[in-house]
């Protein structure tokens, strides 16, 4: 397993593995087969009963009075902030470590986006950085629970309770994550996730709200189905009538019954893939902690991480190379690796206006040092054994 004295395979050297390891891959069954097949022969494969199947396990999961599946969580994101009915001018913070979506969600909600640095080891939102970004403008505080890892998150609900504002939490990362003994989606107003294909549960795409909150649920719900006030399934069944109303510009953003199925598959599966991530991510840091160019990624002693990404960061002052050529060296191996994420103000739709370079100094020295290893259930323990070794020969061959 040591491979530290070959050459890199930059170099021309012999990978640690012959064949790639993906970054990701999603986990399916014979189960998720047959539940596709149920839906195709029953003739209905848009939203329908599969999906009221699932919106009733998610709520439950998570002890939740509501959940609306939607065909994405950045539709999620958009439905719960259109929800809020955000007036001109209103101010939501969230962190600048997050995908483009988060914050696009926001624009298209009519809110603007207000970028807070996150902390040191959790690289969550900071509430003293939230606390210094409020101004009498802000409405919704959107925590993103950045690889799985919950945000602290009471600090931010107390602020949140002082001030009026209301909670929108981006958990495409956490499906199945607790903080302090209470599941992700049990926190906040509303919490929004993600099945995409690369995610904790998947439904190739998807995602959904949960909230307690009945108005929120219901004007989400409408405003995700052009604005109707019954969805098709309501219409065409033989109980159903064909008339209905349109209240609200609404879009479309329904899951299919299709995806529900699988989905329904995967949050029964969901608590064995994050004791098997849990796994893995001690098993990854077993191999790499004692490695001086790595910093490993830690949990708090009070939260059950999803542990969705595995994010090491490099010092790389220890290391002849930055993070990009690192990253490169991996991929030499035959590691999938990828980097989660570039800083929200480095992207020119947002450059300027949310930020400059130096207003979020420790999301940007997590940028410049992060790379993202693989970590999903249908990694063997042999898959992440050849990422320790990769990354233990490419930091020996550019230590200072
Ligand atoms: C994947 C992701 C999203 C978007 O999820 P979709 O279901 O693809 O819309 C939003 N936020 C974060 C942090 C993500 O990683």
């Amino acid at each position: 397993m040591d491979r530290i004295g070959e050459s890199l395979a930059a170099r021309g050297g012999r990978p640690v593995r012959d064949t790639p390891l993906a970054f990701s891959r999603p986990s399916f069954g014979e189960e998720e087969t047959r539940a596709v097949a149920s839906v195709l022969e029953s003739g209905w494969i848009t939203t329908g009963p599969r999906v009221a199947d699932l919106e009733r396990a998610l709520a439950g999961s998570v002890g939740a009075a509501h959940a609306v599946c939607l065909d994405s969580c950045t539709a999620a994101l958009h439905v719960a902030l259109a929800a809020l009915d955000l007036r001109p001018g209103d101010e939501v913070i969230t962190s600048p470590l997050t995908f483009c979506s988060t914050v696009h969600a926001i624009e298209h909600a009519g809110g603007i986006p207000v970028l807070a640095d996150v902390e040191p080891d959790t690289l969550n939102l900071d509430p003293e950085g939230v606390k210094a970004a409020l101004t009498a403008r802000t409405r919704v505080l959107l925590p993103v629970h950045y690889g799985g890892h919950p945000a602290d998150m009471d600090p931010l609900l107390e602020l949140a309770r002082d001030r009026g504002l209301t909670v929108v939490e981006d958990a495409a990362h956490a499906s199945g994550a607790a903080y302090r003994g209470r599941p992700v989606g049990s926190l906040g107003q509303a919490t929004c996730f993600s099945f995409y294909a690369t995610k904790n549960m998947t439904t190739g795409e998807g995602g959904a709200l949960v909230t307690d909150r009945q108005d929120l649920a219901e004007r989400a719900r409408i405003l995700s189905l052009h604005g109707m006030t019954r969805d098709a399934w309501g219409r065409y069944t033989a109980s159903g009538g064909w008339h209905y109303d349109v209240v609200a510009s609404g879009y479309k953003y329904n899951m299919t019954d299709l995806e529900a199925a699988l989905g329904l598959c995967q949050l029964q599966k969901l608590p064995g893939f994050i004791t098997r991530r849990r796994a893995l991510a001690a098993r990854l840091t077993a191999g790499l902690a004692a490695d001086p160019a790595v910093l490993v990624p830690t949990a708090r002693g009070d939260v059950e991480p999803a542990w969705h990404l595995y994010p090491i960061r490099l010092r790389t002052e220890g290391l002849d190379v930055g993070r990009d050529r690192f990253l490169e060296d991996l991929r030499a191996e035959n590691i999938g690796v990828s980097v989660h994420f570039i800083p929200i103000h480095h992207h020119t739709h947002f450059k300027g206006r949310l930020g400059a370079e130096g207003d979020f100094p420790v999301a940007e020295d997590a940028f410049r040092r992060l790379v993202s290893l693989p970590i999903y259930p249908a990694m063997t323990d042999a898959d992440a054994d050849d990422v320790i070794a990769a990354v233990l020969k490419v930091a020996a061959h550019h230590r200072r």
